[in-house]
């Protein structure tokens, strides 16, 4: 699989920035899908060039920081028509927020464990104060995790086991960080990384308020070979 950094930001963008979207492609480029779509996303998925090829949209949960730009992606898609309506998997709640979605353009599931062409998803409750997923892709003999924002959990540690890499919220500084808090630490992504004997690991969901070289440095205390997402950046997995 292919991984390609469409945002890093959270819970609002750097300027020039964006905030959390992931373009996986399988090998052969016959299946394409879109992890999350905040602000900003549209532009740099315009910009790869990726919107008529995206077989699915699955969204972890629905803060804007997460789904923003599926809103103006609609009005995209009237100008670029699709044979059908692009498939979008998402928790179902908060309602208000996921009526908002419910536009021709798209077919609204719930985030249940499905196949998308060649990749097989699957989904993990994470701890939030929205409902939200983890999401698992697995495709070409590859896995691919993306913790979705949360906080630490048992069962997230399983769901993350053995995965060749695994993009973590590091929507905390260690020194932020508390137990009731909706995010991990950067130092807890490490952790996490390494507990669950993870291959590689990607850090996300930057608050502009930090040094992003400075949650590398947190999460390299557990787990050397950490890297940080940067847009436009390709990952094979
Ligand atoms: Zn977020
Ligand atoms: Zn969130």
């Amino acid at each position: 699989m292919k991984l390609t950094i469409l945002g890093n930001n959270g819970p609002y963008p750097v300027p020039g920035g964006a905030c959390s979207g992931y373009l996986l492609e399988s090998d052969s480029g016959d299946t394409t899908i879109l992890i999350d779509c905040g602000t900003g996303v549209l532009a740099n998925l315009m910009n790869a060039d990726a919107l008529d090829r995206l077989d699915a949209v699955v969204l972890t949960h629905l803060h804007y920081d997460h789904m923003s730009d599926l809103l103006p992606m609609q009005y995209a898609i009237q100008f670029h028509p699709r044979k059908h309506p692009l498939p979008v998997y998402a928790p179902m709640s908060p309602e208000p927020v996921r009526a908002l979605l419910d536009a021709p353009c798209y077919d609204l599931w719930p985030a249940k464990d499905v196949t998308v062409g060649e990749m097989r998803v699957s989904f993990n409750p994470a701890r939030h104060p929205v409902e939200t997923n983890a999401v698992a892709v697995q495709c070409d003999g590859a896995r691919f995790v993306f913790t979705g924002d949360s906080n630490t959990d048992a069962l997230l540690e399983l769901f993350c086991e053995g995965a060749n890499l695994l993009l973590a919220d590091a929507g905390l500084s260690e020194a932020d960080w508390k137990p009731t808090a909706p995010h991990f630490s950067a130092a807890l992504c490490g952790k996490l990384a390494h507990d669950a004997h993870c291959q590689r690991l990607l850090l996300t969901h930057f608050n502009p308020k930090y040094d992003p070289a400075d949650l590398l440095d947190e999460a390299r205390r557990h787990f050397p070979a950490a890297e940080l997402a940067r847009i436009g950046d390709a990952h094979y997995i």
